[in-house]
């Protein structure tokens, strides 16, 4: 079709915000983009959409987006444009001397669940194959890395259990640290479908969200818990569930470990755990606390959405692991309508840990130290891989502080606006002697860094991403690149003049080699995924057609595994200089640190991060609705307007780290995950007082 005297045509992508993974058609005049149209045969979306993929791909476009490479000498010298050939070797140069010097150890990589897993497959095996060590990390590090392990342990595999689709047949919802509207608002309008024709609500969040305000759905219990205390809660649950005599006998004698689970039952009997004791704790009501157990265990068919505010705390794994106990105690698992499902933040999450962007393990979840399995990858790659595990990006931060960690490479993630105590982090981005950042725009990230590569946006790469529910959606090309050479050929010529050289023809080779080399992906390519439906890993031999629902019949690591969680206070207490609790979130129309968002008509909605504070705890500080406050923990100090609420409880407070002036992270803290070191975000000691700013 012709219009304008320009062709008109479609392109079928996928959008690059959430892990719903809504599934577009892009419209085109000539090579434009005039139009995200939802495709009502995605099999995430169904022809829905939210503000952030129907309206906010301008960026892509945006004025800001760097095109050529630059690198600068010193991080305080101007940038220079130069050629790719110069990017790359200026950064293998001085990557190889900071290995001459300092030990191969001495430099490593994060990945970006932004990207598509082809993108993320060449990183991880660049840097395990040309870095010469397992210095890998992922972005999914700060976010979903309790997730990964505590279902593993748990069930035997790093992914939530259940398809979108299964929410129509849940008759108890149990929502936690989640805020679905705003973050998933595709899912959450499929959830709020089923809420309004008769399905039970539960909800374990600190603040009142829209689920719980929403007046076409009725909350049958809000628990409405002081941050940090979710282990606790979820261990009184399960107390009221053993105790009460109403675990499902049936399905943990057929389906779970004997032995686990009488030592299990044992712990969480114990009147610690019960709803009067955790009341103290959680400030949860006991009577509360058991009506919820109740329901969940008796209600028919439970099912568990979950987000950040499971995992981003000290005991994320704990709590994770909790809810898995709770599921198998119950029976929830091995059809629709039940299981445990974990809504990612981010349109990759999933993927990007799918492929092996962790310093422990390779694509599929399989440990570095597994001789077989590094025994494939070295034959395929013909280069000898290191069974020791790397550094996670907390301990490079901290290894850079040491001068032992110099070099890193960065794939479209902003950690000097997104990771916690970000005075910790500058300082180790100041201390290194090479840092390479790939991305559209010039970040925060990119004032530490000495070579600056442009990255692609979603309407240019061509690949796949994976969502929440483990769908592979194919992400085609509606654009031409704009800067001339896609992120995964950055990254092969990275490696190519490190040492390692690597090439594909195109992104499909990848996947191809993905596939060849991960048992849960042997039956996926891009042929497939172009001329058929969606596919849901596992897919292989075993699931040709992929598998929607998860632990049919028996779990993935055999019989189901109990594990005990010891409620353990956080560290981070309120006192007498930071008598407030602050947690943080999004909020619809922005997108994490809004790199993208904040270059959009979307910016207009919310163009300041804001400090939600309960009327009481505002009137006690003189802090009217709308006036610019001082939030300051033990870390440090920030600015932000205050806008007053109940849906915040007394002594909590609330805000978003969308807005780099803002700067949310200043104030976050260094504690983290016992497991896997994913910091907590969601518990500071702040105080609030008026600011002299206008
Ligand atoms: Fe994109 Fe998520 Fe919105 Fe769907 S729900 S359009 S994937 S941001």
């Amino acid at each position: 079709v012709v219009e304008h005297g320009q062709p008109r045509r479609e392109v079928k992508t996928t959008c690059a915000y959430c892990g719903v993974g809504c599934s577009f058609i892009a419209e085109l005049q000539g090579d434009e983009v005039v139009r995200m149209t939802p495709d009502r045969d995605g099999g995430a979306n169904e022809g829905h959409s939210c503000v952030k993929g129907r309206f906010a791909w301008g960026y892509a476009t945006h004025q800001e987006r760097m095109l050529s490479p630059m690198v600068r000498d010193n991080i305080t010298d101007p940038w220079r444009e130069c050629s790719w050939d110069e990017a790359i070797d200026f950064a293998a140069t001085r990557l190889r001397r900071i290995q001459k010097e300092h030990g191969t150890g001495a430099i490593g990589g994060i990945t970006s669940s932004r990207c598509t897993n082809e993108e993320v497959y060449v990183v991880q095996k660049m840097v395990r194959a040309a870095f010469g060590n397992n210095n890998v990390d992922t972005c999914a590090r700060v976010c979903h890395s309790p997730t990964g392990y505590g279902l593993s342990v748990t069930l035997g595999t790093s992914a939530g259990t259940q398809d979108f689709k299964s929410v129509e047949q849940a008759d108890v919802i149990l929502v936690i640290g989640a805020n679905p509207t705003d973050a998933h608002p595709v899912f959450a309008s499929r959830m709020k479908r089923r809420l309004r024709s008769g399905a039970r609500l539960i909800v374990i969040d600190p603040r009142r969200i829209d689920l719980v305000r929403s007046p076409h759905v009725a909350a049958a219990h809000h628990l409405q818990l002081r941050p940090g205390t979710n282990v606790a809660v979820i261990n009184a649950l399960a107390h009221v569930i053993v105790t009460e005599g109403l675990v499902d006998e049936a399905f943990i004698a057929e389906r779970c470990e004997d032995e686990s689970f009488r030592r299990w039952a044992e712990f969480i009997s114990d009147a610690s755990n019960s709803p009067e004791a955790v009341e103290a704790v959680s400030g949860v009501p006991a009577q509360d606390l058991r009506d919820a157990a109740r329901l969940y265990a008796t209600g028919g068919n439970s099912a568990i959405y979950y987000g950040l505010g499971v995992t981003e705390h000290s005991q994320g794994s704990s709590m994770v692991m909790g809810m898995a106990n709770l599921a198998m105690a119950t029976g929830n698992f091995g059809r629709e309508g039940v299981g445990i499902s974990p809504l990612r933040g981010q349109n990759n999450v999933q993927g990007s840990c799918d492929m092996g962007s962790f310093p422990h393990e390779f694509p599929g979840y399989r440990h570095v130290s597994d001789d077989i399995v590094r025994g494939a990858f070295e034959q395929s790659w013909g280069r000898e891989l290191l069974a020791e595990p790397g550094l996670r990006i907390p301990n490079m931060f901290s290894a850079a502080l040491d001068g032992s960690f110099r070099g890193l490479y960065v794939q479209g993630e902003d950690i000097a606006q997104s990771d916690p105590d970000s005075h910790h982090v500058l300082a180790a981005l100041r201390a290194m002697d090479c840092v390479i950042v790939q991305d559209l725009f010039v970040n925060e990230t990119a004032a530490y860094a000495h070579v600056f590569l442009p990255g692609t946006s979603f309407l240019e790469k061509d690949g796949t991403f994976i969502n929440a529910e483990r769908r592979i959606n194919r992400v085609r090309p509606a654009m031409p690149e704009k800067q001339g050479l896609s992120e995964w050929e950055t990254v092969c010529r990275l490696s190519t003049a490190m040492g390692f050289p690597m090439q594909y023809n195109n992104a499909a080779e990848i996947m191809d080699e993905i596939a060849t080399l991960t048992p849960t992906f042997a039956g996926v390519s891009f042929d497939r995924l172009d001329n058929g439906p969606s596919l849901q890993w596992p897919c292989n031999d075993a699931a040709p057609d992929g598998t929607p629902v998860m632990h049919v019949g028996s779990f993935v690591r055999g019989k189901g595994h109990f594990m005990m969680t010891q409620y353990v206070p956080t560290e981070e207490r309120s006192n007498r200089h930071f008598p407030l609790l602050l947690t943080t979130g999004r909020i619809l129309s922005q997108y994490n640190v809004g790199a993208q968002t904040r270059r959009t008509a979307n910016s207009s909605w919310h163009d300041e991060d804001l400090l939600e504070i309960h009327p009481a705890d505002a009137q006690m500080r003189g802090v009217a609705d709308g006036d610019m406050v001082s939030l300051s923990s033990r870390k440090g100090a920030i600015t932000v307007r205050a806008t007053i609420t109940d849906r915040v409880p007394p002594g909590i407070v609330y805000t978003t780290f969308h807005h780099p002036e803002t700067g949310a992270n200043v104030v976050t803290t260094e504690l983290s995950d016992w497991a896997t070191s994913c910091p907590e975000y969601k518990v500071t000691a702040v105080q609030v007082s008026p600011s002299n700013m206008p």
